[in-house]
């Protein structure tokens, strides 16, 4: 499977070959024409992939909330729970008070369990410290993490809440994001985007208009979280300003779909936390009839999906999402990556990372159908091969 924008569908070569070159893919085609090689791996027939792509997570955080997973299987709502002190707010204590070196294990730990279920690249967002301080020392934590790792890390700015010592300075607040954090963020190149959560209980449409000029002011792409709970009407703001991606959209109305369509900006399906919290399904078929391009991604996080493993997302949105095995294959490799800004990773072409999958199946739709089992054979991120 190449995911070749040039070819049909996923862009299956049966029986093909890859030959990668100093990390990088220097051939696709027919085994039988493969080129010479100083070292082969005989795949035995099953299927090969790019390297999967999850591009929105959340895995900088201490602290768990399995409390809270208790309590929605009792009936509780997040929004409830949130409410009563839970929720976001409930990971901030311990993510401010863990040393940089923990956040940097727990960090690991769940990217090492990423990289098991064959993810190669990954994002990861900020926002669980919510102060200017605190904020750039959890992206310094990822650029740490980035240089100790081989997978390809992808940091981004989250404006995620108003944190509960702000509430009655929330203009103030919002004016630190974009007046001092961004600013900051950019000079040290500490993310590549700026993400807000726009939506009820989090940032409102104006302040999220705010943050999200200032980023594209300073340099940075931009992404939102928006109608998860509630559609704000972001999307024209996102289609204006070109950005990335727009994640969850359980909620979002015609005219805004018209603008992701135009725009081209990727909506980011996030079944783990839509099927957690019981709620409705966004609307994919409106979306494919639109032509917006669609991302699976994780969400992982402590509160509404705590799931490193991509291959469950893709059985969520194969049957509770109701999309297809190719849209649902195209939305963990090349779409995840058009997600991040990043051309030629999620796929398998000429020039692209060598970062490659072996999976223990022969064809595509046994991904997502053998749920909970890991049948990722071998990972191998710019022609080598990872222990996992
Ligand atoms: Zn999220």
């Amino acid at each position: 499977m190449t995911c070749d924008p040039s070819r049909s569908g996923l862009g299956i070569v049966d029986r093909g070959a890859i030959a990668i070159d100093a990390g990088v893919v220097s051939w696709v085609g027919p085994n039988d024409q493969r080129p010479h090689a100083d070292r082969e791996i005989d795949a035995r027939g099953r299927l090969v992939t790019p390297g999967l792509v999850d591009c929105h997570t959340h895995a900088i955080f201490a602290g768990d909330r399995a409390n809270e997973f208790g309590m929605r299987a009792e009936g509780r709502t997040y929004l409830e729970i949130a409410k009563a002190g839970g929720g976001i707010n409930a990971t901030l204590g311990p993510t401010r008070a863990a040393s940089d070196d923990e956040l940097i294990a727990l960090m690991n730990a769940r990217l090492d369990l990423a990289l098991a279920g064959g993810t190669t690249t990954i994002e990861i967002k900020s926002g669980y410290d919510l102060t200017v301080d605190g904020e750039l020392r959890l992206l310094r934590c990822i650029q740490r993490a980035s240089a100790m790792r081989n997978q390809r890390l992808v940091p981004t700015l989250l404006a995620h809440l108003i944190p509960p010592e702000r509430r009655d300075s929330r203009d103030a607040f919002v004016a630190e994001i974009h007046e001092q954090l961004i600013p900051k963020v950019a000079a040290e190149r500490l993310a590549t985007s700026v993400d807000v959560y726009c939506d009820e209980g989090a940032f409102t449409l104006a302040e999220t208009t705010a943050i999200l000029r200032a980023a594209k002011a300073a340099g940075l792409a931009v992404r939102g979280h928006v109608g998860q709970f509630k559609d704000l009407g972001a999307a024209p703001l996102l289609a204006e300003l070109g950005a990335l991606s727009a994640d969850h959209v359980e909620q979002i109305d015609d005219a805004g779909i018209a603008h992701l369509a135009k725009a081209g900006t990727v909506a980011v399906m996030l079944p783990g936390a839509c099927v957690q919290l019981r709620l409705p399904v966004p609307p994919v078929g409106k979306l494919r009839a639109a032509g917006v391009p669609m991302a699976v991604a994780s969400d992982m996080n402590p509160g509404s999906s705590n799931c490193e493993t991509l291959g469950v997302q893709m059985w969520l949105a194969t049957t509770h999402f109701a999309m297809t095995v190719e849209e649902t294959w195209l939305g963990v490799t090349r779409h995840a990556a058009r997600a991040l800004g990043l051309s030629g990773v999620g796929t398998l072409v000429k020039g692209a990372p060598g970062d490659v999958v072996v999976w223990n199946c022969d064809e595509p739709a046994h991904v997502p159908y053998r749920y909970g089992t890991n049948l990722v054979g071998a990972v191998f991120i710019a022609g080598v091969e990872q222990s996992r």
